[in-house]
């Protein structure tokens, strides 16, 4: 049985051709799929007869089990789907007055192990597929629709973030024709400005991103230099910040949007100093990146052993970035209650990395700053 969520319009038309259908039906049936939510054969009456026969035979439209539904005081929605081998992943949908945002996860755990980071902590299982990744969009998008009754034709989700659990660019594969299956028309529909890869900094994929599938980009970067950089998100000791930066300055000419998003986390004593301020304005001033700061209060688990930036803290740090030119913005956080928000995403995972041994191995080796001045 093949899962129809694992194809995208190019491979579902070959599907068709394979059961002796013309191409056209595949966009019928992925508008079936994906915009009206169906998962049995027997309801698209204007496909013929004999192809949802055959259809039904060989194939189904199927979701992963969910294991658990939690719902925030602020509307955010996290739901944990089981991935088969005693894993699982989170997505979470974030609703905003003008935007419903799904935060998608593309592994099983992660291999990067960044130091602030839950699912980091948690270590990798595997990849998920495209239908893995596809299936939460298809569920959330219909499940909400039906559960926040909305008119026909309104959707639930205008704009999806690949910031839940795992690499997304560790994932390329499986990413692009999800990706794809998010943009098409007869798809989602979503515009590449409402789609953001977030990475570590993946510099050979970034690459390959920018030529296949150009969506907006967003990049980890919580810190001003390699130093630092190398001890927060290790994958920084394989592609360094001056890499990484060229990277970014030429995806922007191809990007839906005239920016990049660096994401920040602000970590008490570690990265958040006014100093780290300013190397962070001079760092960027020089790499030519065009760039909006998001500053992520950290959001704390008990392995981590780190604290998150007082809020004061945060607010100087942010005066410095905007003083010094740049736009910058503290992300609200959400869904706080349900450990749903960034880096709190643990699902269940079944490490094969031994991250848990890794990373009590080497501990932090973090450069404290005396003050913050
Ligand atoms: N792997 C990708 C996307 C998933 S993480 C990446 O690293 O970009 C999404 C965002 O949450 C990243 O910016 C990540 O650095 C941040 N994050 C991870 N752990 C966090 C934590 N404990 N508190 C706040 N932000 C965190
Ligand atoms: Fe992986 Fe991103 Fe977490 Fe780092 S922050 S461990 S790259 S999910």
């Amino acid at each position: 049985m093949i899962n129809l969520l694992e194809l995208d319009r190019d491979a579902l038309a070959a599907t068709c051709e394979q059961l002796g259908e013309k191409r056209f039906r595949a966009t019928q049936l992925f508008r079936w799929i994906h915009q009206r939510g169906a998962h049995d054969f027997g309801q698209m009456t204007d496909l013929a007869k004999s192809l949802r026969d055959k259809l039904a035979d060989r194939a189904v439209v199927s979701v992963m089990p969910l294991i658990s539904e939690q719902a925030s005081s602020d509307g955010t929605i996290k739901w944990l789907f089981d991935v088969g081998a005693g894993n699982a992943v989170e997505t979470v949908f974030i609703p905003e007055t003008d935007r419903g945002t799904l935060c998608v996860s593309s592994q099983a755990g992660c291999a990067v192990g960044c130091r602030f980071c839950s699912t980091g902590h948690q270590g990798f299982s595997r990849n998920l597929t495209t239908g893995e990744i596809v299936a939460q969009l298809w569920f959330a998008e219909h499940h909400l629709r039906k559960r926040l009754n909305l008119p026909e034709g309104q959707r639930a989700i205008s704009n999806v973030v690949m910031m839940g659990m795992g690499e997304p660019l560790q994932n390329y594969a499986a990413l692009v024709p999800a990706l794809r299956m998010m943009l098409d028309d007869h798809g989602y529909g979503l515009s590449r400005r409402r789609v953001t890869v977030s990475t570590s900094g993946v510099v050979p994929m970034i690459d390959r991103l920018r030529e296949d599938c150009p969506v907006a980009l967003a990049v980890s970067l919580h810190a001003p230099n390699d130093v630092l950089r190398d001890e927060l998100v290790p994958l920084n000791r394989k592609y360094p910040l001056a890499e990484l930066l060229a990277s970014c300055r030429q995806y922007l000419v191809k990007a839906p949007r005239d920016f990049i998003t660096f994401e920040y986390c602000m970590l008490d004593g570690v990265n958040d100093s006014d100093r780290h301020a300013h190397e962070l304005l001079a760092l960027v001033a020089a790499s030519g990146v065009s760039c909006k700061f998001n500053l992520i209060p950290f959001n704390p688990f008990p392995e981590s052993g780190l604290k998150r930036s007082e809020d004061a803290r945060i607010t100087s740090f942010l005066r410095v970035l905007q003083d010094g030119g740049l736009v910058a913005t503290v992300r609200r956080t959400r869904g706080d209650d349900i450990d749903a928000a960034c880096g709190q995403l643990a699902g269940e995972v079944q490490d094969r990395t031994n991250a848990k041994v890794r990373m009590t191995r080497a501990p932090v080796r973090l450069v404290r700053m005396e003050t913050n001045a």
